[in-house]
């Protein structure tokens, strides 16, 4: 008899959630956790502590440049940075132990150690030099993602910073490079800026936030420039130096040409993750992966090895924590026969910058591509009334629906509160539902949300504020 209905190796979002799942639908279960507290990358050096930062440095600069001009007048605001990762810190305990709390209340066992894969209904899990062998019916990948690295750059978490270095700098460096203009690097890129950075972002591509609509892109990037970023696109970091002074990055164009320096005081590599299957014994035990190094698993996260499921940052699609999650409640559900099940069409994503920028389903690039007739529908905030009176007009929104049958396809936000903003698009994309349907909904006025209704009229070309 196995011990265990469900063993997940890993407590990120995918990880801890699956437990949580399988435990209200009555399977015996227990989680293995190789780090000291609970959570993953999301709740320890990532979603949650950049957002802690980029809450408290927004709220600095707020204090600074916007209060005055609402007749709240202070003196000059100082950073007290020790204060701000205390504030970040905080943070994390409360969610590590909102987690720690969720596995006493549903039963679920918390084995501390490294989980390998012995095979088809055996983990062993190993800490401080011993290890013992759980028995299990079904066994849940949920290990995770680790940093990218860029062959040559040497990471030491002080002066060449990942983005977890970067959430724990001691000083605001003067000059910051960032490698990489995706949603991390532009995310901490904003921290640092805010709190006195002068920060320089290189990117290989020729835009930045790759993946997302180009429209948006573009103007997000104006937005970021206004605030102070420069970028540098179409050009690749081929080294690092140190003269002890200063950091020399070594820039050349990426289709080749004269290479230039640009000197800096941290330099934070934000590339990409990579799928973390370290330790786990997968080639041994018969578990495949596929040629990007992620967990190969079926259209029901079962792996090629018998008993054995995968989901969240490890296997393949957006590495983001909502997925994560979905996935755990899927395969949660497939294992107790039911119908699990995670619609990749409407996954939202958000960049938490101000203004924020979020997305839900195709782009235009995406449609264009898939030759797909489309008509766009879109708003700006300087139009919206809220935004107006709060002067937070930066942004617009952006629908994308079928030519002919109208049916919402895509919905693209920048603007303040994006990331709350996108989710009536998330809801009305599950149920099939038409541009007209958004724009016939009542809204409440006066709110930011309006100019998603008045875009979802712009559809139709009958916009009533523009
Ligand atoms: C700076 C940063 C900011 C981010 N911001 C966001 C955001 O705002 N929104 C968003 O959706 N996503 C964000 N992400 C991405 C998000 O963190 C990941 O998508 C998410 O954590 C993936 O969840 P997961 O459960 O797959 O894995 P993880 O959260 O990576 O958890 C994996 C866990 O498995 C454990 N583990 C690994 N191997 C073993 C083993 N052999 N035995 C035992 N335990 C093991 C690890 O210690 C870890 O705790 C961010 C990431 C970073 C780095």
């Amino acid at each position: 008899m196995a011990t265990y209905d469900l063993v997940v190796i890993g407590t990120g979002p995918g990880g801890y959630v699956c437990a949580v799942r399988a435990s209200q639908l009555g399977m015996k279960v227990a989680v293995v956790e190789k780090n000291a507290s609970l959570g993953g990358t999301c709740l320890n050096v990532g979603c949650m502590p950049s957002k802690a930062l980029l809450h408290a440095s927004e709220m600095f600069e707020e204090a600074a440049h916007s209060f005055a001009k609402m007749g709240v007048s202070i003196s000059a605001p100082k950073l007290d940075l020790p204060a701000m990762m205390n504030f970040k810190q905080q943070g994390i305990d409360g969610n590590v132990k909102g987690v720690e709390f969720l596995m006493k209340k549903n039963k679920i066992d918390v084995l501390k150690g490294s989980g390998k894969i012995l095979g088809t209904g055996k983990v062993e899990v190993s800490a401080d030099g011993k290890s013992q062998v759980i028995e299990t019916k079904n066994i849940v990948i949920a290990t995770g993602s680790d940093i990218a690295r860029l062959k040559g750059i040497e990471i030491d978490e002080k002066r060449i910073v990942s983005s977890t270095g970067a959430l724990s700098l001691e000083k605001a460096p003067g000059r910051l490079l960032v490698i990489g203009a995706g949603v991390i690097g532009l995310e901490l890129g904003s921290v640092w800026r805010r709190l006195g950075s002068e920060v320089m972002v290189v990117e290989f591509l020729d835009r930045i936030l790759p993946g997302m609509d180009g429209e948006v892109a573009r103007q997000f990037q104006r937005i970021l420039e206004k605030q102070g970023f420069a970028f540098k696109l179409g050009s690749k970091v081929t080294g690092v130096e140190s003269n002890g002074k200063a950091l020399l990055a070594k820039i050349e164009p990426a289709a080749g040409g004269a290479a230039e320096t640009i000197e800096a005081d941290v330099v934070l590599v934000c590339i990409g993750r990579v799928p973390y299957t370290d330790g786990l014994g997968l080639k041994e035990a018969g578990v495949a992966l596929d040629n990007r190094g992620r967990v190969q698993i079926d259209a029901h996260f079962a792996t090629t090895l018998k008993g054995v499921y995968a989901i969240g940052d490890v296997v393949a699609g957006p590495m983001l924590a909502h997925k994560a999650e979905d996935e755990g409640v899927a395969v949660a559900e497939i294992l107790a026969g039911q119908a699990g099940h995670v619609n990749y069409d409407v996954i939202p994503g958000v960049v938490y910058t101000t203004p924020e920028v979020s997305s839900v389903g195709k782009t235009e690039e995406e449609l264009k591509q898939a030759g797909v007739a489309y008509t766009v529908g879109k708003f700006p905030f300087t139009a919206n009334g809220r935004s107006k009176v709060n002067q937070t007009t930066d942004g617009f929104v952006k629908i994308l629906a079928d030519a002919k049958t109208d049916r919402v396809l895509g919905v693209h936000i920048v603007g303040r509160e994006a990331g709350e903003m996108i989710h009536e698009a998330c809801v009305l994309m599950e149920f099939g539902g038409s541009a007209e349907d958004l724009a016939r909904t009542c809204h409440a006025h006066p709110t930011r949300s309006e100019a998603v209704k008045e875009a979802a009229l712009a559809v139709g070309k009958r916009a009533i504020h523009m």
